[in-house]
């Protein structure tokens, strides 16, 4: 039995699933969140709807919970910090700070001896012709990223329009030529004990995670290391609860890492039917200071994502027993917004 109140930070379909798992192990759950309509309120204990620098609001937040934790990266890293002084946030503040800037992410890891794809920090125009022999690349927004927002492909200098004024920062990352896609998903306990989930193989279409499978139809070689690298970037945070990290293999079988997700992860939804314990519960588990429990797969598994006006279909459909539909019950419809997913189980 527990007595604990998580606070989580955010409303989403990540949110709505940490709750479920949160109700599951009797933790209460207080969301905040910034979006009125935010699906997490159909499943937390309380729902706060707030800016997240309203004070007043995150007081009232703070004084509700035990413990604080998030289901997404972007929030400013001195709110974390203010919360952090009244109520632990796990994972650590300190780890947002570097994730949330593409710079210092791929500089910690290169610092560990782990490859990411070729990169540079642009500041202005003319450090991408400095940079020539990382075309084509893409341009990333050095913050605020997500879904492939903020990235432009460019194929030549020539692509470069000439009203780009970059009052942001930028990276530039060669393009890689992707044989596959994989990430790895890994639970970091309180006394430093790690679970680490098979790797995951994952296809994008237009930058967006549009389905996910295990087992991944890779080596042994890089199964191995992929596992290796996240157990490593995890002791280096210090991280506690879910991490994910995601990787490219290019067509040389390289394992180079894209970038690291300091939160339970699109990939990782398989794990709720594929696993006894599911990334979200052991997120859950972790940020509430609970042991480690084995953790047993079930099956093999796919999960697709259901963008936009798809879900209307799943709506009307029926389901075989093996089958597991997953409705984000977001109000409005957008086109390419995850509305919901659905996995196979395969035996
Ligand atoms: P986000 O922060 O929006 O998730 P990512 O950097 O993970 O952005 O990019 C989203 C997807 O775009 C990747 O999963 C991959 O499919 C593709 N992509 C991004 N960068 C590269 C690259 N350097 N080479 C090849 N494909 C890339
Ligand atoms: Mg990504």
């Amino acid at each position: 039995m527990s007595d604990i109140t998580l606070g989580i930070i955010g409303s989403g379909q990540l949110g709505s699933l940490l709750c479920q798992a949160a109700k599951k192990l009797n933790v209460k759950t207080v969301v905040i969140s910034d979006d009125e309509q935010g699906p997490a309120q159909n499943y937390s204990n309380e729902f706060i709807h707030s800016k997240y620098d309203d004070e007043s609001k995150i007081k009232e937040f703070i004084d509700k919970v035990d413990i604080v934790t998030f289901e997404f990266e972007n929030i400013p890293v001195d709110i974390l910090n203010k919360i952090d002084l009244e109520k632990k946030v796990l994972p650590k503040p300190g780890i947002n700070k570097i994730i949330q800037n593409r710079k210092l992410e791929k500089t910690f890891i290169n610092d560990l001896g782990i490859k990411t794809t070729d990169w540079a920090f642009i500041e202005q125009a003319g450090d991408i012709g400095k940079n020539k022999n990382l075309l084509p690349g893409i341009l990333k927004s050095n913050t605020l990223g997500y879904d492939g927002h903020g990235q432009f492909v460019l194929n030549s200098l020539d692509d470069i329009k000439k009203d780009w004024c970059f009052t942001a920062d930028y990276i530039l990352e060669k393009r890689v030529s992707l044989k596959k896609e994989i990430s790895v998903v890994i639970t970091r306990y309180l006394n430093g004990e790690t679970y680490i989930y098979e790797p995951i193989e994952n296809v994008h279409k237009d930058q967006i995670l549009n389905h996910s499978k295990i087992p991944a139809d890779i080596n042994k070689e890089i199964f191995t290391k992929a596992q290796n690298n996240a157990k490593i970037i995890s002791e280096k945070l210090d991280y506690v609860g879910t991490m994910c990290v995601e990787y490219f293999i290019d067509q040389g079988d390289n394992l180079l890492v894209n970038e690291i997700a300091p939160r339970v992860h699109n990939s990782g939804h398989l794990t709720i039917n594929a696993f006894n314990i599911s990334q979200f519960e052991n997120h859950i588990r972790a940020v509430c200071g609970f042991k480690k429990e084995e953790v047993k797969k079930i099956a093999n598994a796919e999960m697709r994502n259901i963008l936009g006006s798809e879900i209307q279909d799943y709506r009307k459909r029926t389901f075989n027993s093996n089958e597991y539909f997953f409705d984000y019950e977001k109000k409005i419809i957008k086109e390419k917004r995850k509305m919901g997913h659905f996995t196979i189980l395969k035996r």
